[in-house]
């Protein structure tokens, strides 16, 4: 399995770090996860196209995780070829209120070339190319989730997460938690700070935990992290 994270920041613009969003390769599938701004332009600055994408996972539908899947499928119709190969669209309740919603103000995200499925998957799993993807709802929005793609070994997303139990059984063991750590040190309702996120990894035990949708606060954060926290860059990837 490979991971490419392609964004570790939020809704605060800013040049060092990219809204939501990481690209999994496994058993020749591709998997994005979460489309925040501009990440239609940065798979093409690291080499993916959208047409490589076989899954697209939302792990909710704030606007720094969603923003160019609408590029993104614009991308699939007037592309240099038109898309032709299916492409599944995964996230939580109310997915297909979300999709119709962006139909209705652009009719041209319909697909014209390929099948597009948008499934809803909360507390379930579903198998693409040999590589297992489950879904938990977790503590932020009523329609977030927290998602685990399972091949020869395993990636938890926690996507925007406060406190979860839901979170702890999904991650348990798993081999990579990207996990969202807003700040350092406050405590923001909706979101995870180091401290909260340690009781989470005490009990699930990832072998590495990559921080990501990192606010300012941890641009001037004295403090020093040891294994197996690792702070989240733009660009960064690894064979998991
Ligand atoms: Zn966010
Ligand atoms: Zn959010």
């Amino acid at each position: 399995m490979k991971l490419l994270v392609l964004g570790t920041g939020t809704a605060i613009p800013r040049i060092e770090r990219g809204s939501s969003a990481y690209l999994v390769t496994a058993r020749g599938a591709k998997v994005l996860v979460d489309v925040g701004p501009a990440v239609v332009r940065r798979l093409l600055e690291k080499g993916h196209e959208v047409d490589d994408v076989d899954v697209i996972v939302l792990t909710h539908f704030h606007v720094d995780h969603t923003a160019d899947l609408s590029t993104f499928f614009f991308a699939c119709n007037y592309g240099r070829v038109p898309r032709q190969k299916p492409l599944t669209v995964i996230g939580g309740k109310g997915l297909t209120r979300f999709y119709r919603g962006l139909r209705a103000v652009y009719p041209w995200v319909v697909p014209k070339s390929y099948d597009l499925t948008i499934q809803r998957l909360v507390n379930g799993s579903l198998t693409v190319s040999g590589l297992t993807i489950t879904t938990v709802p977790v503590n932020h929005n009523p329609e977030s989730i927290a998602v685990r793609l399972d091949g020869k070994r395993s990636i938890t997303f926690s996507g925007d997460t406060d406190v979860s139990p839901n979170l702890v059984r999904l991650a348990d063991r798993t081999d990579i938690l990207v996990a969202e750590c807003a700040f350092p040190e406050r405590k923001v309702k909706g979101h995870l700070n180091l401290a909260a996120l340690d009781r989470i990894v005490q009990r699930t035990r990832p072998e590495r935990v990559i921080l990501t949708h990192l606010y300012p606060d941890w641009d001037n954060w004295p403090g020093v992290l040891h294994a197996p926290y690792l702070i989240g860059e733009d660009g960064m990837e690894m064979e998991v």
